[in-house]
């Protein structure tokens, strides 16, 4: 096997790093979806830069604003965003998975309208899919649309909506024939979040963030040109854009690991703890070692993925052995930068005695997030058991 980067590929490299050098400060902290509003204002302001280069939405066709980019050139993208902690959660769903799958099943129209806005960063996207009664069983979910003319008539809640209280549009899956079977009655729609009859009502996680919402749908009223693929084709969709945000999810999640290994090398080789530098620290080595050999290993198990999509090879099993792998490195770094920074690693980074501005301290209480978010650890084993290695559903 090759792991090298075509001469074109690792200039490309170069560039961006240098760019993400020169835009994105050196004492960022990095913050998933950029919560508060003035890092939210921020990473506003970094995603539309980004746009202005045309790297917004590398994979995508050049004609919706995308660069044409391979899997590999994705990857290497993906690879220094993560490391960089580039401040792109106000698109991250709508790159990642959204426009894929409006790509995949939009009419030529649907393209047109919201496929360069998102490349362009002007357009905040959010997923409407998990309900307070349908989370890993998505499929059971309740939200109705009843058809009524040449429109449709929505109405239920969704809950852990990433961002809906900043987002302009959202997918949205909602029953359309409750009479059929529960994966074969669902639609997808795409919704104008400023469409009359929406309610978002603020859920704050337990670092103290609003970042989460649940969502209200009360005879909320779109055109039939809203729904994606047709009526009832709506599982379909939502199983491939699971694919395409587990893959996205995982793709910068490795470097960022990486870079959370990195920091905390730096620190322990500049700390001495009664006289003693945290490096000559056995317990201290082992664990910087053995979270070493893992990113290389979630490394490599991306680039498989990666080469499998290349070769348009199907690959659920691979992904959801590197969506569960990767996602549960971030915890164990997370987990690494805590017991090795002690009392300090707790305190946030606006406290006097907080280490590596807090990053652990946030790190630790995030983390866990990705382990669930996108379907959790469970459930990607039994897609390991049942698709990897055809057992037979429990
Ligand atoms: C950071 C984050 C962001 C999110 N953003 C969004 C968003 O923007 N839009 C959206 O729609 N949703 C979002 N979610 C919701 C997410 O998709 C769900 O939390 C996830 O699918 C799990 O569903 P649940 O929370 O209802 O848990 P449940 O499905 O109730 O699961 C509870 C526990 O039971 C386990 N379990 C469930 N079923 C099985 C099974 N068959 N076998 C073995 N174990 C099982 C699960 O692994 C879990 O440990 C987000 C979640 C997180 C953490």
């Amino acid at each position: 096997m090759d792991f090298r980067f075509s001469p074109e590929e690792e200039a490309f490299r170069q560039e961006l790093r240098v760019w993400l050098k020169d835009n994105v400060p050196a004492d960022w902290e990095g913050t998933f979806l950029e919560e508060d509003d003035e890092t939210w204002r921020f990473g506003r302001t970094f995603v539309k830069k980004l746009a202005q280069k045309g790297w917004a939405a590398p994979s995508w066709p050049r004609e919706y604003g995308g660069m044409d980019a391979s899997p590999a050139l994705q990857l290497l993208y993906n690879e220094e965003i993560g490391y960089h902690r580039a401040p792109i959660g106000s698109i991250v769903q709508a790159v990642g998975y959204i426009g894929p799958s409006i790509l995949s099943f939009g009419t030529e129209e649907q393209k047109q309208q919201h496929l360069p806005p998102i490349a362009a960063g002007e357009i905040v996207w959010c997923q409407g899919f998990s309900e307070p009664g349908s989370g890993s069983d998505l499929a059971s979910l309740q939200t109705r649309a009843v058809r009524d003319g040449d429109d449709y008539v929505i109405n239920g809640d969704k809950i852990w909506t990433s961002n809906a209280h900043r987002s302009d549009w959202c997918i949205l899956l909602a029953r359309t024939d409750p009479e059929a079977r529960k994966h074969r009655g669902i639609s997808f729609f795409l919704v104008d979040m400023k469409t009359p009859g929406i309610n978002v009502q603020p859920i704050v996680n337990m670092a103290g963030v609003h970042s989460f919402n649940q969502v209200f749908f009360e005879d909320v009223r779109v055109p039939s040109s809203a729904l994606l693929g047709q009526e009832n084709q709506g599982w379909y969709i939502a199983a491939m854009t699971l694919d395409f945000e587990r893959s996205s999810l995982v793709a910068a999640g490795v470097s960022m690991a990486k870079r959370g290994l990195d920091d905390l090398v730096g620190y322990c080789r500049e700390t001495r703890v009664d006289g003693e530098s945290l490096l000559d620290n056995p317990l201290v080595r082992h664990k910087l070692a053995e979270i070493a050999i893992e990113t290389e290993v979630g490394k490599y198990m991306v680039y498989r993925v990666v080469s499998q999509q290349a070769r348009k090879e199907p690959g659920s099993t691979e992904a959801a052995v590197c969506k569960l792998y990767n996602t549960e490195i971030a915890v164990r770094v997370a987990n690494a930068g805590i017991q090795i920074l002690g009392l300090h690693g707790q305190l946030h980074g606006d406290s006097k005695g907080a280490r590596l501005r807090g990053s652990f301290a946030k790190s630790y209480l995030y983390a866990i997030a990705m382990v669930v978010g996108g379907g959790s650890s469970e459930i990607q084993r039994n897609i390991i058991a049942m698709r990897g290695l055809a057992l037979p559903r429990a």
